[in-house]
């Protein structure tokens, strides 16, 4: 019963992913925990809690979910939602520090770009260790006392992740379109419905197709849209020449409408995608800069990317970035190095400090909003 419920929740939930989705913040017990249990912590975003509570199943623990505004904890953490202050608040008031003899916290990777461990120890006394990405690692992280491997620090972008984006986006996209189409134009109500569908699961799933492309970081709306654009109205032509039909207003009709789905899908698919930043962002053209004679191997930087553009040598006391081209300007690296040897920096040489960037958080929008710190 307990799994169909869970699968109903995630359905529902998934079709309006676009929305915030706040739950009860405080504490949860799993199992029977005792004063030397992990204390885990996440976001508010329902569907995150519900997935990690699942994942904390048969485990004996505690959950603290912080304040994030009901949204994710990438998307909070980055855009100054879950930060130092709600940490420290659910800390402080929700009753955890009665219950436990110890003062370690483990956070999500992705709260990396708005919550600083410093930050944290000085208010609240509590040391923060990063957790694995993904919730249903967990378990492997525990077993493993704490240690992540590069798989439990990457974001992916798998099939199923993708399938949910999909969703995500044509549900509103074609309630929005019923409406409109249901009021002005009854007969293309249909056809249009699954026409967003339709090209929702092909942009998603045909991602790996063409991602590498994306990363050429310039002109990616244009190019998204008409690529997108090109292949609908190749299908299209081949439509019309199996059916003989080529009448003049059923092109204009879906040459325009096609167009303003399409343009909708690609503004803004770095919003669903890990691994890719979009033509919105202007921070796309900054690049993280290392500075090997400020650092000091300490590693926190390759702890939180979720791209492990980072190794650290630690004979040599430094780090490096081999991977850096697959670095999606998360800033979390930034916001952590404890000795500021890391900062962003565009081809013109305009650099955004280290203290710029904890002290404003990344949005949605590419603005940049206030922390609460
Ligand atoms: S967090 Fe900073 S000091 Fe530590 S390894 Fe990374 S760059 Fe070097
Ligand atoms: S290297 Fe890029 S992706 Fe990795 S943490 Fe830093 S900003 Fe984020």
């Amino acid at each position: 019963m307990r799994i169909v419920k869970y699968i109903l929740v995630s359905i529902f939930e998934t079709l309006l992913r676009f929305f915030p989705m706040p739950c009860k913040t405080g504490l949860r017990e799993f199992g029977n925990p005792g004063p030397d249990s992990p204390v885990f912590l996440t976001c508010n975003y329902h569907l995150t809690v519900e997935r990690v509570k699942r994942a904390l199943k048969g485990m004996d623990c505690y959950l603290l979910v912080a304040n994030s505004r009901g949204i994710n904890v990438w998307c909070g953490a980055a855009g100054g939602h879950l930060n130092n202050h709600r940490v420290v608040s659910v800390l402080k008031t929700s009753g955890i520090e009665e219950r436990v003899n110890h003062r370690s916290v483990i956070l999500p990777q992705l709260a990396g770009p708005g919550v600083e461990p410093r930050a944290v120890r000085k208010k609240a006394g509590w040391s923060i260790i990063w957790g694995p990405v993904y919730a249903k690692d967990i378990p492997a992280f525990m077993e493993k006392k704490g240690e992540k491997n590069q798989e439990m620090r990457g974001v992916k972008f798998p099939p199923l992740q993708r399938i949910e984006m999909a969703v995500m986006w044509a549900f509103p996209l074609s309630v929005t379109a019923g409406l409109l189409t249901s009021l002005f134009w009854p007969r293309m109500n249909l056809s249009l419905n699954v026409f967003i569908w339709v090209f929702s699961f092909f942009v998603f799933l045909a991602f790996p197709l063409y991602s590498k492309w994306l990363l050429w970081r310039k002109f990616e709306f244009l190019r998204v849209s008409a690529f997108l654009w090109g292949t609908f109205l190749v299908g299209l032509l081949v439509y019309s020449v199996l059916l003989h039909s080529f009448d003049g207003k059923f092109w204009l009709w879906w040459g325009v409408v096609s167009l303003l789905v399409i343009c909708l899908l690609s503004v803004d698919l770095a919003g669903s995608t890990p691994v890719y930043k979009s033509g919105l962002h202007e921070d796309r053209f900054f690049k993280v800069v290392l500075d090997k004679n400020k650092c000091r191997a300490a590693g926190c930087c390759e702890q939180v990317c979720p791209r492990n553009c980072f190794e650290v040598d630690r004979s040599h006391h430094t780090a490096r970035m081999p991977r850096a081209s697959q670095c999606v300007q998360c800033g979390a690296c930034i916001v952590q190095c404890p000795f500021d040897a890391l900062w962003f920096e565009n081809q013109k040489g305009e650099k955004i400090s280290p203290e710029t960037i904890r002290k404003f958080k990344l949005n949605l929008m590419g603005q940049r909003a206030l922390g609460m710190d």
